[in-house]
């Protein structure tokens, strides 16, 4: 089967999933502040989403990226927060199908595809965003293991997660930067209430993206289990982190495909609904442009991001590719979203209508998975490279 059937393959599957579970909830979750529900996180493991690039000998669907950037594509066209939850569980499980030891992988990978644990990315600090190098927060050796100390924060997920995959220090001379840093996965148990002392969490309240919980985090003498260090390396965390790059990048850039795509099509509806001087405001011709443009951009992102996950199955080097696409759909969806809520006019800014939700989902795309300035000066940098 040609990676093209595939995609169409699992594409009304999704959809299917997507309009019956995830549609008819999202507005009304997101309006309450109220995370997704457990029955749908259950669905979503059960078709084998929390796992679908991983090899069926690990417990994963053995799907490719391709199929990856379809699922992320239509369940964030249904609500952000949903396309998001996989990619938890794709740059942990990732890390470990990259860098981890043959027994790591038999632990985790099974638990994480099968959706039995959730995990979380802790790796920003308070203090540290973009500044990877400079992070803090410090693993130091204790009896038959690591005793973490710091602070993270911005970390999605945290409460329901039974891993914390937490970027630490390991080499104490802060002038080791990247090359002082280390993969461990801390695990805990799923819940809101942490375990203080050893693990505390503040909620962060935000604007959009609200079927997840974000928290900022405290460890203090926290241990973790020496097998629980990625590949059993100390130091090689930042590398550990890049090879998960290409995979996180594409998944972004196909979520922001996904809202985009959304946005566009309540857009579509509304303007033919809408009738201004006597006629449905998209025979306006300024309206039709608006349109046709943001129809443009959502599907030149789309093909862009599709072009970077052909590369990554292709097993090519795409790093370059990746960025672009995450970019360009940033770039997209904060256009596409800004000019659907306008097309609703004063309607679009209401809660009755979920192009709101897009439009704060949206902006969340250049802030995390690498800043737009970070993303750009890393393709600016690679394109002098060349
Ligand atoms: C909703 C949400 C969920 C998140 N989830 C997670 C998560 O699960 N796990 C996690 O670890 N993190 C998460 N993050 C954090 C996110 O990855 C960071 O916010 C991001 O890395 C930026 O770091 P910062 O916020 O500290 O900004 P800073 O790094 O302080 O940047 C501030 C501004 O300066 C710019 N800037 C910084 N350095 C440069 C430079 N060298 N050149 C030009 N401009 C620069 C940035 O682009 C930005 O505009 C999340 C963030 C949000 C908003």
């Amino acid at each position: 089967m040609s990676a093209e059937d595939i995609m169409e393959e699992v594409r009304p599957s999704v959809r299917s999933f997507a309009e019956k579970e995830v549609i008819p909830v999202a507005g009304d979750l997101d309006r309450r502040n109220q995370e997704i529900p457990m029955d749908i996180l259950r669905k979503m493991a059960e078709l084998g989403y929390m796992g679908i690039i991983f090899p069926t000998d690990y417990g994963g669907s053995g799907l490719n990226h391709q199929a990856m950037v379809v699922v992320a594509e239509e369940l964030s066209r249904a609500w952000l927060s949903v396309g998001s939850i996989m990619t938890r569980s794709l740059i942990t499980g990732t890390l470990i199908l990259a860098n981890g030891t043959e027994e790591q992988k038999r632990e985790w990978l099974p638990k994480i595809a099968t959706g039995e644990i959730l995990t979380a990315a802790a790796f920003t600090e308070p203090n540290h965003g973009s500044d990877t190098a400079s992070f803090e927060c410090r693993a130091t050796p204790a009896k038959g293991g690591w005793s973490l100390n710091g602070q993270k924060t911005w970390c999605t997920l945290a409460n329901r997660a039974s891993i914390l995959t937490v970027l630490a220090r390991t080499d104490p001379d802060p002038s080791k930067k990247h090359k002082g840093l280390s993969m461990l996965l801390a695990a805990k148990k799923p819940g809101d209430g942490f375990e203080p002392p050893h693990l505390t969490g503040e909620h962060i309240p935000h604007i959009g993206y609200r079927g997840m919980k974000c928290y900022s985090l405290s460890f203090e003498d926290f241990f973790v289990p020496g097998e629980n260090l990625i590949g059993l390396q100390t130091n090689r965390g930042f590398y550990q982190l890049m090879a998960t790059y290409e995979t996180a990048r594409i998944q972004t850039a196909a979520r922001a495909v996904g809202v985009g795509q959304a946005a566009l099509e309540a857009a579509l509806k509304y303007a033919k609904q809408r009738t201004q001087f006597g006629k449905p405001i998209h025979e306006h011709q300024v309206i039709r442009h608006k349109l046709a443009e943001m129809a443009a951009r959502v599907e030149a992102a789309r093909q862009l991001t599709y072009y970077a996950a052909r590369m990554k199955d292709s097993g090519k080097r795409c790093d370059l590719e990746a960025g672009m696409a995450k970019v360009i759909a940033t770039e997209m969806v904060e256009t596409v979203t800004r000019e659907a809520v306008q097309i609703h006019g004063g309607y679009g800014y209401s809660e009755e209508f979920d192009v709101q939700r897009y439009w704060r989902d949206g902006k969340v795309f250049s802030l995390f998975e690498g800043t737009t300035e970070i993303q750009m000066d890393v393709i600016g940098k690679r394109l002098m490279e060349k």
